[in-house]
């Protein structure tokens, strides 16, 4: 689920006049905004964003999955095979979309940094409120529609880079050359100045009330979170990313973009980081 800036706005200026001057680390996996990253390795930070995010947005640390710490703190890159692996596993249209920009660098930011972070959300849409969930989710029309989120109705714009369908089609709400935010971190903490470090990705889960509550703030996801077929093309849309990067991107989630921030949202609920692990090695090391 994406930050809207626009609403707190005026709030954000009043309290960036009363902060003090000095380069301050910024929540709990501690960005500099100096150097737009986060504290220490790719690999710590990396065991840091990608803690489990439980339900109200509770964080659990979790033992990161061997994979990173190889592809992150290691020596080898993404190759132009991984690459084309990984564009031949992605649907039409978006596939041939996607070739067409194969070759074209990351956003970078106002001072030249390259886009360094690979940020899962969920869409926490449609809400159900409190009726139960649609039996199919993985191939219901109303929650896959990628309508709401090219209409106008949620923003003006499109919220994030990529929404991903739960049952694996891919619309580009921003091509990944295009600088976007969708975290309070960047729209609220650091500001502009972050524009470009991070690449986001919408993923298709729907939200309910938790029994018992009556407001947005109190709600669950399916469980499972997300499809195969998301897994799936989530590291597909990882490696070629990173490929364009010439480097492993740090994985990274919305909710622990944003720990230590207030308000922060609690998406991605249930995200399975083993499986998503699993999908990456399937795509970098096929057969
Ligand atoms: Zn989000």
């Amino acid at each position: 689920m994406p930050d809207n800036p626009d609403v707190r706005r005026i709030i954000f200026l009043v309290l960036l006049a009363a902060a003090p001057a000095a380069a301050e680390q910024t929540g709990e996996c501690r960005f500099d905004p100096d150097t737009l990253s986060f504290a220490g390795t790719a690999a710590e930070q990396a065991a840091c964003l990608l803690r489990k995010v439980e339900v109200l947005g509770k964080r659990k640390a979790q033992p990161l999955p061997p994979l990173f710490a190889r592809l992150l703190d290691g020596e080898a890159l993404p190759s132009a095979a991984m690459m084309q692996t990984a564009l031949a596993a992605f649907p039409q249209p978006y596939q041939d979309y996607a070739r067409i920009y194969a070759a074209a660098p990351l956003s970078r930011t106002a001072s030249g940094l390259p886009a360094l972070y690979f940020v899962i959300h969920d869409t926490s849409t449609p809400f159900y409120a409190d009726q139960p969930f649609p039996k199919r989710l993985d191939t219901d029309w109303q929650i896959n529609s990628f309508a709401p989120y090219m209409d106008g109705t949620f923003a003006r714009e499109p919220v994030a880079h990529i929404f991903l369908s739960r049952y694996g089609q891919i619309w580009a709400g921003h091509e990944f050359q295009e600088g976007w935010r969708a975290t309070k971190l960047e729209s609220r903490a650091i500001g502009p100045a972050s524009r470009g470090r991070f690449i986001h990705i919408e993923t298709v889960q729907p939200r309910r009330l938790i029994a018992g509550f009556t407001d947005t703030g109190h709600t669950h996801g399916p469980e499972p979170g997300f499809s195969a077929a998301q897994y799936r093309q989530l590291a597909a849309l990882y490696v070629y990313t990173s490929a364009r990067a010439g480097r492993w991107l740090i994985p990274a989630q919305h909710n622990t973009v944003d720990a230590g921030i207030p308000d922060a949202h609690d998406d991605p609920q249930n995200f399975d980081l083993g499986r998503f692990a699993e999908e990456i090695e399937a795509i970098i090391s096929p057969g």
